[in-house]
C-alpha cells in the first residue's frame, strides 16, 4: 500500500469539488421547481421542507468544499424558509410575497456564484494538517468462505521440526513453507517475501548463523518480514544477536506452538480488523466522498451511505464502530434513521455522531435527543473531524468489548450471540437470504480439566476459540455460548457449504498439540448445524442445532451433524 501524496490529495478534493459543481445546476432547477410552486401554494409543506433539504445541503456542501460564497447565500435560503417550516399558515401576503422575492435571489446568487466559480484547487488552509494515509483496502469479500492465510517460513536444519511446527502453524490457518538451509530461505525471502520468518539462530552443518540471514534480508528488503527466533540456548549473547538482527521474538526450542501462535497472530494482525470503522449516510455523494477521504487519511475504514433504506444490509455487514449521519437527506432525515438505529438491540450502544451543516442550537438539541453522542457542524477543520470521530469510536469500542464479549476467549458472549441470532433472523426474513446456526461442545472435556488442571483446559478453550475466529468470515459471527460450548452463525450458505467449513475445522482442531506439563495432547470437538430457513424461529434452530450436536456425541464424537439433512461427516 502507497500512502497517498499531498497533491494527490488535492486532486482528489479539486475533483470532487467539480463534480459537485457540474450537479449544482440540477439542484438550481429543482429549487426553481418547488419555487414556483410554493410561490402558488405557500402550505405545501413537503415541497417547503424539500427546498429548505436543498439549500441546507448548499450551505454544508460548499462551504466543505471551501466556496464559502456558495456557501453563504445557501445559509441565507435557509434563514428566509426556516420559520414557515414552522408556521407556513401565519404567514401571509405581503410578508410571503418578501420570502418568495428574496429566496429567488438567493437561487439566482448561488447559480452566479457557482458558474463564477472555476475549479480550481481550494485553497485548503486544513489539507496540510492531514497526515497522509494509505489508500483504503477492498472490502473484505462477504462470498469467500475462508479469510486469506498468512505465510509463514520456517527454518530449521532438522527439517522435521520445521514440519512439524508447520503441522501446527497450518492448523491455525497458516500457510507454511520450511527449509533446511539457510541460504535457500534467504533466497525465497529476497524473492517473495512471507509475513513472517521463523528461524533457529544456529546452523552447525554450515556454518552459517541464523541471526547473520535475517540481517541479510533485513538489508535486501524495503519492509522486511518480522523474525522470530527459536534456539536451544538461553544465555544473554544468544538473546542480545537476535535482537540486533531485528528478531521480533525470541523462543525456547522445543516451541510451544500455542505461544508461537500467539506471537505469530500478533505480528500478523491484519490492520484491517484493527482500524476504526466508520460508516458515512449522507445523501450527498460528494460530501460524504470528502468526509470518508479526511477520515482515510488517520487509517480509518470508512463505507459510504447515500440511500438510507439500506442502512440495516450495512450495518450488519460492515459492522461500523460509529456512524457520522447527514441530519437533513432526501428519503429520511437522519434523527429517524438514528432513531431507526436505536430501536435494533444490537446497535443500540452504537455511536451515532450528526454531521451537518445545521447551526441553530435548538434544532441540534432536538436532534441530539435521538440518543447520538454528538454533533459536528459543517465545514469542519479534518483534524477536528478526525478527533472527535476517534475519541467517539475508541471510547465505545472499549465499552462495547466489556460488555459483549467474553473475558477468557475474546469472543461474543452468550447475551450478544443470543441478540445477533435475532437479527440476522430478522434480515434473513426480509432478503429471503438463508445462514446456519452451528453449536461446537468440546469432546469429553471435563478429563482434560482432571488430568491437566483448569488453567490448561482454559488454554484449549482459547485455542478453539482462536481457531472459530480465524477460519470464519468477517461477515459470520463466533460466540462463547457457556462453559465449553461455542456458537458460530454463518450467513449466506447453505448446509453442504457449512459442513464442509466446520468440518474441515474439526479436523484442523485434532491436529493442535496442547501442552499440559511435561505432556502434550489433543483434544476435539463435537458440532451440530441448523440451517435457516428450515428452521424458522431462533429458538428451533438453536434446538435443532443442539439436537444434531447431541446426535454427533452420541455417534462418537468428533463429527458435525446437520439437523436438517440429517446428514453426517467424520
Ligand atoms: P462431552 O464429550 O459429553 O461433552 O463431555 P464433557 O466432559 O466435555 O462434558 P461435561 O458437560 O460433562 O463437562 C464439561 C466440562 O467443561 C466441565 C467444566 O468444568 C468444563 N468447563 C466449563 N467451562 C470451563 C472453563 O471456562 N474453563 C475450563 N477449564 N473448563 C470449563
Ligand atoms: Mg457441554
Ligand atoms: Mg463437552
Amino acid at each position: 500500500m502507497q500512502p497517498d501524496q499531498p497533491s494527490i490529495l488535492l486532486n482528489k478534493v479539486t475533483r470532487l469539488r467539480r463534480v459537485y459543481l457540474q450537479k449544482i445546476p440540477q439542484i438550481i432547477s429543482e429549487m426553481r421547481n418547488l419555487c414556483l410552486g410554493l410561490e402558488a401554494d405557500s402550505t405545501d409543506d413537503e415541497a417547503l421542507v424539500e427546498l429548505h433539504r436543498l439549500f441546507h445541503g448548499i450551505r454544508g456542501t460548499a462551504a466543505s468544499f471551501g466556496m464559502t460564497d456558495i456557501s453563504q447565500a445557501g445559509d441565507a435560503g435557509c434563514v428566509l424558509l426556516a420559520p414557515l417550516l414552522h408556521s407556513a399558515h401565519a404567514q401571509q401576503g405581503a410578508a410571503l410575497t418578501d420570502v418568495w422575492a428574496g429566496v429567488n435571489d438567493g437561487i439566482d446568487r448561488i447559480e452566479v456564484l457557482s458558474k463564477k466559480t472555476v475549479a480550481s484547487p481550494p485553497e485548503d488552509r486544513d489539507g496540510a494538517d492531514v497526515a497522509p494515509a494509505p489508500e483504503p483496502k477492498a472490502a473484505p469479500s462477504a462470498t469467500k468462505l475462508v479469510p486469506q492465510n498468512r505465510l509463514i517460513y520456517i527454518c530449521d536444519e532438522d527439517i522435521k521440526y520445521a514440519n512439524e511446527l508447520s503441522v501446527q502453524l497450518s492448523s491455525f490457518g497458516y500457510d507454511t513453507e520450511c527449509f533446511a538451509d539457510p541460504l535457500r530461505l534467504q533466497k525465497a525471502a529476497l524473492a517473495s517475501p512471507p509475513d513472517v520468518v521463523v528461524m533457529d539462530t544456529m546452523f552447525p552443518a554450515s556454518g552459517l548463523s541464523g541471526t547473520d540471514i535475517a540481517a541479510r534480508i533485513r538489508l535486501g528488503l524495503a519492509v522486511p518480514p518480522p523474525v522470530v527466533f527459536f534456539s536451544v540456548k538461553n544465555d544473554f549473547q544468544t538473546r542480545l544477536k537476535a535482537v540486533q538482527a531485528g528478531g521480533a521474538a525470541f523462543s525456547l526450542k522445543p516451541i510451544v506452538a500455542t505461544t508461537l501462535i500467539d506471537t505469530l497472530d500478533a505480528l500478523t494482525r491484519s490492520s484491517e480488523t484493527e482500524r476504526l470503522r466508520i460508516l458515512i449516510m449522507d445523501d450527498e455523494p460528494e460530501a460524504a466522498a470528502y468526509h470518508r477521504m479526511i477520515l482515510e487519511q488517520a487509517g480509518m475504514v470508512v463505507r459510504e451511505l447515500h440511500h438510507p433504506e439500506h442502512v440495516l444490509e450495512i450495518l450488519s455487514e460492515f459492522r461500523p464502530d460509529l456512524i457520522l449521519l447527514d441530519l437533513y437527506m432526501r428519503d429520511c432525515s437522519g434523527r429517524d434513521l438514528a432513531g431507526l438505529v436505536r430501536q435494533i438491540p444490537e446497535f443500540i450502544s452504537l455511536p451515532i455522531v450528526f454531521l451537518s451543516g445545521e447551526t441553530d442550537r435548538v434544532t441540534q438539541v432536538s436532534a441530539q435527543r435521538v440518543g447520538v453522542e454528538g454533533f459536528l457542524t459543517k465545514p469542519i477543520r479534518p483534524n477536528e473531524l478526525i478527533n472527535a470521530v476517534a475519541l467517539r469510536a475508541e471510547r465505545m469500542r472499549i465499552l462495547r468489548s466489556l460488555m459483549i464479549r467474553d473475558p477468557l476467549t475474546g469472543l461474543f458472549n452468550h447475551g450478544f450471540v443470543t441478540q445477533f441470532l435475532e437479527t440476522t433472523l430478522a434480515a434473513a426474513r426480509r432478503d429471503k437470504s438463508r445462514f446456519c446456526v452451528v453449536m461446537f461442545d468440546m469432546d469429553h472435556f471435563k478429563s482434560v480439566n482432571d488430568t491437566y488442571g483448569h488453567p490448561v483446559g482454559d488454554q484449549v478453550l482459547i485455542g478453539l476459540a482462536r481457531l472459530l475466529s480465524q477460519r470464519l468470515r468477517n461477515s459470520d459471527l463466533v460466540g462463547r455460548y457457556g462453559g465449553e460450548e461455542f456458537v458460530a452463525i454463518l450467513r449466506d450458505v447453505g448446509v453442504e457449504d457449512a459442513m464442509r467449513v466446520v468440518d474441515s475445522i474439526r479436523q484442523d482442531f485434532m491436529e493442535i498439540r496442547f501442552h499440559g506439563g511435561e505432556r502434550e495432547f489433543g483434544c476435539t470437538f463435537s458440532a451440530g448445524l441448523a440451517l435457516y430457513p428450515d428452521l424458522s424461529t431462533a429458538e428451533a434452530l438453536m434446538e435443532a442445532a443442539d439436537q444434531a450436536l447431541y446426535e454427533s456425541k452420541h455417534a462418537g464424537r468428533n463429527q458435525v451433524t446437520a439437523a436438517s439433512s440429517r446428514g453426517n461427516c467424520d
